[in-house]
């Protein structure tokens, strides 16, 4: 068997430009126009590439961008500060701080200070805790990404039996809560699980995200099965730098119905989602109907 690929790229540009129309219909109709304040302190490399790709394609689908770029020995006073500013802003819609912070601010405290209706990344505790009851929250991108792509090649999840592997606050577990939501039979596994490989090929939909290039293998993999990878490792094979997922792509798409590669899969979805729950966020804000299709 040869693997459906999921093209996650071209998926995400659907969402965008979905986006995209739903934020020019705001303006015309209600004189709005969502907006996105990210907050990056410090000079960390990849932080300031993401932040650049947040903010170009804010900008792309009509959204107003916010950059808030802050002094690595920014005081957690200032950084609070600031985030109370934007919490109080009627133009912001949406607040994420890019993460990781330097090491002498604590996150959770800057995460929970956000309001958790401007919670566009999903992670403050209020969200955490709405998801987790099944009721209306902000649901992490990445997540909302997998579930997007996977309602898509599936149409109803029910019944399905789903493993996702790695218990991280901002992917696995989130993961596994939106799979309970559309009622998947759910397993989570993580470094301590038993005989991975057979509890792997238990599922319907096998979701990896462990952040250890290739670990999953074909031998892990349900004939048919649906398998997402949420891995970005950078690697060096053949003296060149390389982008390899969590998955071994070759093996698992030979056994598996669909499968997303890496780069192209998930990667590009985490942003798209983000833009949808700026939308979202804009939306409820004003008392609008929700964004159909953008949601959890
Ligand atoms: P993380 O916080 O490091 O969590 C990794 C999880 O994997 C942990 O729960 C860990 O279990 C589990 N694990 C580690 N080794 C294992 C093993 N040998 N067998 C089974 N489980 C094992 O990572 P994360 O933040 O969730 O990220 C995971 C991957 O997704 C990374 O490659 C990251 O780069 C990628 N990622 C991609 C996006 C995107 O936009 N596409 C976004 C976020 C993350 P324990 O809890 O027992 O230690």
């Amino acid at each position: 068997m040869t693997a459906k690929v999921i093209d996650g790229k071209a998926f995400a540009a659907n969402v965008r430009a979905q986006v995209a129309e739903h934020v020019a219909r705001l303006r015309e109709e209600n004189g709005l126009q969502p907006g996105l304040a990210v907050v990056l302190v410090g000079e960390d490399p990849a932080s300031k590439v993401y932040v650049k790709n947040k903010h170009a394609s804010t900008v792309e689908v009509g959204m107003a961008s916010f950059e808030h770029r802050l002094d690595a020995s920014t005081g957690e006073a200032e950084l609070l500060a600031l985030i109370d500013q934007l919490n109080a802003d009627p133009k912001v819609h949406g607040i994420l701080v890019q993460l990781p912070l330097p090491g002498h601010l604590n996150s959770e405290l800057v995460i929970n200070r956000i309001a958790p209706a401007k919670d566009v990344d999903g992670f403050h505790i209020s969200n955490v805790g709405l998801l987790g009851t099944g009721q209306k929250s902000m649901v992490p991108c990445t997540p909302l990404g997998c579930l997007m792509m996977l309602r898509d090649h599936h149409g109803k999840l029910a019944g399905l039996n789903a493993v996702v592997v790695g218990r991280s606050n901002i992917v696995g577990k989130p993961m596994a809560q939106l799979l309970l939501g559309d009622s998947c039979t759910v397993t989570i596994a993580h470094s301590r699980t038993k005989d991975l490989a057979a509890v792997c090929r238990g599922a319907d939909i096998l979701v990896a995200a462990v952040g250890r290039p290739e670990m999953i293998t074909g031998e892990m993999v349900r004939p048919g099965a649906t398998v997402i990878d949420v891995g970005i490792n950078r690697i060096e094979r053949d003296g060149k730098a390389k982008l390899v997922g969590d998955v071994h792509f070759e093996s698992a798409a030979a056994v598996a119905g669909a499968i997303t590669p890496v780069p192209g899969g998930v990667g590009p979805m985490t942003i798209a989602c983000l833009l949808a729950n700026t939308l979202t966020a804009c939306c409820r804000a004003n008392g609008l109907a929700e964004p159909e299709g953008l949601t959890a």
